[in-house]
């Protein structure tokens, strides 16, 4: 049996540098008033098509989504947002206090072309905050990438950042991207002519030569933003500049998702081919009504795991394996026994121990001790137990200690301590 095309294993080996990740993006979040929350994986279909859009690449194509024995109508997850704003609607968050924010570790669901750095099934690290309509909150959050990402080690990532406008602004930008594109549409792909018709400004980040070719000129958000998106766009750019955050104004990106308003920005790398997102937000300041929630302004962003665990492996960052302090290498039946109790009792104390229960030569046991970084091993041989000892080795030096057996935890302890 094999995993299905697009799914992984992430074995032991790997993990380590996904903890670290998730180890420093914890601390970063919740120094700065961030709380995990934890949903379900699967949802009603329904929620993901009217919030990320019925005609995003995501609803159109890429959705697992199956009836279950009851006929009702199920999707797993293929991002977090609208999930999120579901659990803040639902518990009515807002009520006991309208301001909250969240970050999520978990697994994503999308049915895309595998590639490198594309999965279908995948994960993300996202981050939301509800209830706060000032720009610095979106500055907030790409510091946050920034920040992170540095914590981490990561270089050769750029900050690509827009504005989307809002429904004041939007229709007129539109009509000028139309009255634009009207006078191309020869020359753009099939999908474009059909985004045209429903939702033009994806054709703004299709990646077809042709398309790239045609828009030269197009016309820009950012020129068309209302003086309100205006004043939010400097406070946002102004806020990063003074915070050192590098980026740029990328007329281009308007990301995949409908519910988009205002800020949208994607991470950048150069270092994986053609997929070079490692992260995108943006600010989604009606969907929560859209939802059945009260009107409340919000905004996050989703990290994709796999891609930034990628450029870390590049990078040559190690996570770090934790050694064990002690192996007890036992010989015979009744030191097994012992070992057993050993190894509980210290592990109880603190003392990161391990042994084996296969009965095996003492040369395959050290074998497996050093392949387990113990820093120290107790031998429990027969002859040793009879002079009621074991024998404790230092690995590094190969110093080789008697340890009583009668206060061998109490002893081991000390020696740990
Ligand atoms: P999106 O919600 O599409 O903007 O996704 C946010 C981030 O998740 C992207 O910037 C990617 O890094 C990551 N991501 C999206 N789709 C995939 C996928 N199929 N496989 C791996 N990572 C993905």
């Amino acid at each position: 049996m094999q995993t299905i095309r697009g799914f992984r294993d992430i074995l032991p080996e790997h993990i380590t540098l996904w903890q670290k990740v998730e180890r420093e993006a914890a601390d970063l979040f919740e120094s700065f008033g961030y709380r995990e929350i934890r949903i379900p994986i699967l949802e009603k279909t329904e929620l993901f098509a009217r919030s990320i859009g019925e005609t995003t690449d995501i609803v159109e194509k890429e959705m697992y989504t199956f009836e279950d024995r009851k006929k009702d109508k199920l999707t797993l997850r293929p991002e977090a947002t609208a999930s999120i704003c579901r659990a803040y609607i639902q518990h009515k968050l807002y009520a006991s206090e309208p301001v909250q924010k969240f970050y999520l570790f978990g697994p994503m669901f999308r049915r895309e072309r595998p590639q490198k750095g594309r999965y279908r099934q995948f994960y993300q690290i996202d981050a939301e905050v509800f209830g706060v309509e000032s720009a610095y909150i979106d500055s907030e959050l790409i510091f946050l990438l920034n920040e992170l990402f540095k914590r981490l080690g990561l270089t050769g990532l750029s900050a690509h950042i827009n504005s989307l406008g809002c429904p004041e602004c939007r229709p007129a930008y539109q009509q000028a991207l139309l009255d634009f594109l009207g006078e191309r549409k020869e020359t753009l792909c099939t999908d474009c002519k059909r985004r045209i018709e429903k939702n033009p400004l994806r054709v703004l980040d299709c990646k077809v030569e042709t398309c790239r070719e045609a828009l030269k000129g197009a016309p820009t958000t950012v020129d068309h933003l209302c003086e309100a998106c205006d004043d939010h766009f400097k406070t946002v750019r102004a806020s990063l500049i003074r915070q050192g955050v590098d980026f740029k104004v990328d007329h281009a990106l308007v990301r995949g998702l409908d519910y988009y308003t205002r800020t949208a920005w994607e991470i950048q790398t150069t270092s994986l081919g053609a997929q070079s997102a490692v992260a995108g937000g943006g600010r989604y300041d009606r969907l929560v009504e859209e939802l059945g929630g009260p009107a409340t302004p919000a905004i996050g962003f989703a990290i994709g795991f796999d891609r930034l665990v990628e450029v870390m492996d590049q990078l040559g960052t190690k996570g770090e394996e934790k050694a064990l302090d002690l192996f007890i290498v036992p010989l015979g039946n009744a030191a097994m026994d012992l070992s057993y109790h050993w190894s509980c009792d210290l592990n109880r104390e603190g003392v990161r121990t391990d042994t084996d229960f296969r009965g095996k030569s003492m040369k395959a046991l050290m074998k497996r001790a050093n392949k387990l970084n113990a820093r120290y091993v107790l031998i429990a041989g027969e002859n040793e137990l009879k002079e009621n000892k074991a024998i404790l080795r230092n690995m590094d030096t190969k110093e080789q200690t008697d340890i009583p057996v009668d206060s061998l935890v109490t002893d081991l302890v000390n020696i740990f301590k």
